[in-house]
């Protein structure tokens, strides 16, 4: 009976835990091993990134395993990105001229919690901690842990193996170095890693700035962010070379220098952080990478899923999102294979390593939109046309953030082909002057713009595809 089949899930991040419930309410037998101690009752962080942009994608799933309305208190909509220039101006930019489309932002620790009790409220689910995965025998179905507290080493047999142990995941470990299959990886890095600080609360608990949006400082070769928090702080990320331009990782190393940095880039920011010199010098730097693998799976015994798959950088506030996506499109195969894990593996893989390959490719083009683009001309009249094309035709037209973040039902791949058309002809059509972006346009106007909009991106479409064929 497939219901009875023991399932190891490695890693009790957010993939896992959801991956845990979820296989849990279909009646396996799971058994899940997290490496660091539970969250719920030390006092740790829960990793990196302390808060995250969570969206459509990430609440499909949350539908899926019944819980969204558990989720929701823990949300703060952010209903667009708030630019701060040098003089500390600041414009609102939306995501979307449809005000139902939004992007929340969330704790990964609670989060966290909430799917790991969800999960072990189930009978045939447990989560045990402080035991951490060293290798996996994947022709034997078997792991190996080394217990921190007892400092023993441990073996779990299981039927299928899982790893949701993110990016430096130890079943990839193992694909890589047991060389007993075809096993492709690569990892990139970025030049730039990031750092985490904050604004804290108003004294009365208050949001020091804007609560309701995505904070960003643009400066070109650098840039920060901030997230709002629900106990009134903001979660900032620095996002910064290790090693070029006039002020970098390596060569902020003392107060005097940092607090000159910031007063120069960043004043606005500045004001709202005077703990900035202490976190600064407390909160590690982190480096970015992105992490593409094949295949996930081996035979119909181990399967990656999430970071461990394809790890991302942050900056299209997808990873988690495309790592719950991940379960819902699993969820759906498993519907169709029951019973057949190879099966299983094989047709998910298929269907899904073209989107998250997708989705890794439009996080590095973000890297570049969000630290320079957003602040330069050009991109903001075309936002403010896009905005225009989605307030007025809410159904005829989605920008490429409208649809690699709204439309879940659309792959990141098809997002990110249609998206990439769009803002060619947006943009070739400004330059051009074959637009006008115009502040006060009407809809007859506007209907002409959308009318050549689509066509032109249909013709890029076209030349794509025709390209793609002769290339074969
Ligand atoms: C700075 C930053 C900002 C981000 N912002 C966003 C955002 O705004 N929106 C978004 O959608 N995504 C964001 N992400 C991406 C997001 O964090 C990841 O995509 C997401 O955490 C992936 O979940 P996961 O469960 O696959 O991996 P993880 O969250 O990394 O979980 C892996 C789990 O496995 C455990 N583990 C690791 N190794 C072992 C082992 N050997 N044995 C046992 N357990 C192990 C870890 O302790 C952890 O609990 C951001 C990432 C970064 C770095």
């Amino acid at each position: 009976m497939t219901k009875k089949e023991n399932i190891l899930i490695i890693g009790a991040g957010l993939c896992g835990s959801l991956l845990a419930l979820r296989l849990g309410q279909r009646g396996y037998n799971v058994r899940v091993i997290e490496m660091r101690p539970d969250l719920r009752k030390v006092d740790i962080s829960a990793g990196r990134s302390i808060n995250l942009a969570f969206s459509d994608r990430g609440i499909k799933a949350m539908r899926m395993v019944g819980i969204q309305d558990k989720v929701e208190p823990l949300c703060i909509p952010m209903n667009g990105r708030m630019i701060h220039d040098k003089d500390g101006n600041t414009f609102m930019s939306n995501y979307s001229g449809r005000s139902h489309e939004y992007i929340n932002s969330i704790s990964r620790g609670l989060l966290t919690s909430l799917l790991m009790d969800e999960a072990e409220a189930l009978d045939n689910v447990t989560i045990e901690f402080n035991k951490s995965c060293k290798k996996v025998d994947f022709e034997n179905k078997t792991a190996t842990f080394k217990d921190y507290n007892t400092k023993e080493e441990i073996k779990i047999k299981a039927d299928v193996i899982f790893g949701t142990d993110g990016a430096g995941s130890s079943l990839r470990k193992s694909y890589y170095l047991e060389k007993k299959f075809l096993f492709s990886f690569s990892q990139n890095y970025l030049t730039h890693g990031y750092k985490e600080l904050t604004i804290l609360p108003n004294s009365d608990g208050g949001f020091k700035t804007y609560k309701n949006a995505l904070h960003i400082w643009p400066r070109g070769d650098f840039m920060l962010i901030a997230l709002p928090n629900l106990d009134g702080s903001f979660t900032v990320t620095l996002f910064l070379s290790y090693d070029e331009g006039e002020y970098n990782f390596n060569n902020l190393t003392n107060p005097e220098i940092v607090t000159e940095f910031f007063k120069k880039e960043f004043p606005d920011a500045l004001e709202l952080m005077p703990n900035l010199v202490d976190d600064f010098f407390e909160n590690p730097t982190a480096p970015l990478g992105t992490v593409k693998c094949s295949p996930w799976h081996y035979k119909g015994n181990t399967i990656l899923l999430g970071d461990a798959a394809h790890a991302i950088v942050p900056f299209y506030g997808q990873g988690m999102n495309a790592s719950f996506e991940d379960v819902y499109e699993f969820d759906k195969v498993l519907d169709q294979h029951k019973g057949d894990w190879e099966a299983t593996f094989k047709v998910f893989e298929k269907s899904r390593k073209i989107d998250t390959d997708a989705i890794a490719d439009l996080a590095i083009d973000n890297f570049y939109e969000m630290r320079d683009h957003v602040a330069n001309p050009i991109f903001q009249e075309k936002r403010k046309l896009e905005m225009a094309l989605e307030q007025n035709f809410p159904n005829e037209y989605s920008s490429k953030y409208s649809l690699v973040t709204f439309n879940e039902n659309m792959g990141y791949h098809e997002a990110m082909t249609r998206g990439r058309a769009q803002d060619k002809a947006i943009l070739n059509m400004i330059a051009d002057k074959a637009v006008s972006t115009a502040n006060d346009l009407t809809k007859e106007e506007l209907r002409v713009i959308l009318t050549k909009v689509l066509t032109e991106t249909e013709d890029i479409l076209d030349e794509d595809r025709v390209a793609k064929t002769m290339s074969h």
